[in-house]
């Protein structure tokens, strides 16, 4: 992007001043506007408004179902940068939001709402290994691909942490990131050591344990309604040599309600007693067609034989196997889907889209029943021509798993004690239809009116905007501790956007 010209940006303001219909149509947000384009000027911050050439691509969400347009978007190299655009906003009384991977289900980068102030980490994506503690100094305009390449590639290090490479670390590592790698080594939010954070007053502190406890704790998992984070100091690990890649397919052509359920039941109880080094999801695919157990395990062959038998004890023998030794990076690639891990230089890709989720308490499994009536759901539903989905069954919990380790209360992230996080999605290929949304919905529904009132949670890293009770579905019991170090940190709601703490419910 060719740096912002403040010369050129005072030109053209005025020049947009000058049609009165469009000053008419807005005339508080186009006088903000161009009073806090200056302030960012005078503080010698790139920045780009909308007549700029990259204002299109940077202004469109992964989600295409969403689009809002921002005030002015600012693209930080240092903390500094983000201190003075808080303290920019607030002089004009603008909504802040930071962007760094933009891939939230929601475009919640943006601020949710048209005419934010966009912090955009495009700028600031540094990976720094630090050899004497064995962490990483992490910005968060990083992608997960570049990080896991660059730590495997020259430090013989790794993380756990989401499939997708394009995914960014400032979103992921705010609301928990969990990957095939979690039930061995935590979410991402548990590898965090420390971290730099820009307060709404405009204030940069560092938090960790002993610096900032609260926000500390509440960064981890809810950071987007406490601060922008400017930068994480993770938790590195050994990186495996190989790893055991494997997947076994179950066909149910006949989308028999019966068979999937017992399937998924058999799946649900070995994963309570399975080992922390595999990492598993169950991916329905193919209209319903097809289950697919899937992942990693981060061992040898022979103990993943022995793991791998008793899971196929317990769903019955497959009709399609794959188990191969895979060096580290070459399984991150295959569980992404096949793309290379690193995004640099590389174009950023979209879906149209709805999804929601589900965390299911380790106590009070799925039943037989919901899981045979969200099947027979699928089988009998209509869903646009256009439209495709899937579901995953992830596996975050159950044995030695270490997210079960945790205490629900020692970071804002509560689902500890829980078994899956059950993922559902559908995604067209034209403009979205109400038709799709009504289709998720039902699924869901489907499972949860057969649970006999349990509470089922929800992963605020698969946001759904619609989300009745989001509060209590994302935070459980942690929601009221952090709601008050919200009220306390950002009183005048700079950071408030929908779902943040604090905010109302639909
Ligand atoms: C294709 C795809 C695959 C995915 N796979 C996984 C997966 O395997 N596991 C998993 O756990 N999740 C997964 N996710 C969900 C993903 O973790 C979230 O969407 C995540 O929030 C995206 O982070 P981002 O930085 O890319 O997004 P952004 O849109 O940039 O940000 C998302 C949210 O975080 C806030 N935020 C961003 N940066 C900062 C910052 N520096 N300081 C404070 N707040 C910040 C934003 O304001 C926004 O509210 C996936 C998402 C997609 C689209």
């Amino acid at each position: 992007m060719e740096p912002h010209s403040c010369v050129n940006m005072l030109a053209f303001a005025l020049v947009l001043l000058c049609p009165l219909a469009s000053a008419l149509a807005n005339p508080i947000s186009l006088y903000s506007s161009s009073t806090l384009t200056s302030c960012l000027c005078d503080n010698g911050l790139n920045f780009e408004v909308s007549h700029n050439s990259t204002w299109q691509t940077d202004t469109t969400p992964f989600n295409l179902r969403f689009h809002y347009t921002p005030t002015a978007i600012v693209y930080p190299t240092l903390t500094s940068d983000v201190v003075a655009a808080v303290k920019c906003a607030n002089e004009f009384g603008v909504h802040v939001s930071a962007l760094s991977g933009g891939h939230s289900y929601s475009a919640s980068g943006y601020g949710s709402r048209n005419g934010a102030l966009v912090i955009m980490f495009r700028d600031m994506a540094q990976i720094k290994y630090n050899s004497s503690d064995a962490t990483a100094t992490i910005q968060p305009g990083a992608r997960l691909g570049d990080v896991a390449l660059e730590l495997n590639d020259n430090y013989d290090r790794a993380m756990a942490h989401g499939l997708c490479p394009y995914v960014g670390v400032g979103g992921h590592a705010g609301f928990g990131g969990w990957g095939l790698a979690s039930r061995n080594w935590g979410l991402l939010i548990d590898q965090v050591v420390a971290a730099d954070l820009v307060l709404a007053n405009g204030t940069a502190i560092h938090v960790s344990n002993s610096q900032h406890p609260d926000l500390f704790w509440a960064i981890r998992g809810a950071s987007s309604s406490f601060g922008i984070v400017t930068q994480y100091i993770f938790q590195t690990h050994q990186a495996p040599a190989t790893v055991i890649r494997y997947a076994y397919g179950y066909e149910n052509p006949n989308l028999s309600a019966d068979a999937f359920a017992k399937l998924l039941t058999s799946y649900q109880t070995w994963g309570l007693t399975a080992p922390k080094e595999i990492g598993i999801v169950a991916n329905v695919l193919q209209g319903g067609k097809v289950v697919e157990l899937g992942g990693y395990y981060m061992g040898n062959l022979s103990d993943f034989n022995r793991i791998s038998d008793s899971l196929l004890h317990a769903t019955g023998s497959a009709s399609t196997v794959y188990v191969e030794e895979r060096t580290w990076v070459a399984a991150l690639i295959e569980v992404g889907g096949g793309t290379p891990l690193s995004t640099i230089g590389k174009p950023d890709v979209h879906d149209t889209f709805f999804a929601k989720s589900l965390v299911t308490p380790t106590p009070s499994p799925l039943t037989y029943t919901s899981l045979a009536t969200f099947a027979s759901y699928f089988a009998h539903a209509q869903i646009p021509n256009t439209a495709s989905w899937f579901v995953q069954f992830e596996l975050w919990g159950g044995g030695n798993s270490v997210v079960s380790s945790i205490p629900a209360n020692a970071t804002a992230y509560p689902h500890r004690n829980h078994l899956w996080t059950i993922q559902f999605y559908a995604r067209s290929t034209t403009t979205w239809s109400t038709q799709g949304t009504e289709f998720v919905n039902g699924m869901v529904s489907a499972i949860t009116d057969n649970m006999n009132g349990t509470p089922l949670g929800a992963y605020a890293n698969y946001i759904d905007p619609e989300l009745a009770g989001w509060q209590s579905k994302y935070y459980a019991g942690n929601y009221a501790r952090l709601a008050a170090i919200q009220k306390e940190v950002d009183p005048r709601g700079v950071f408030m956007k929908a779902q943040n703490i604090g905010a109302p419910d639909l």
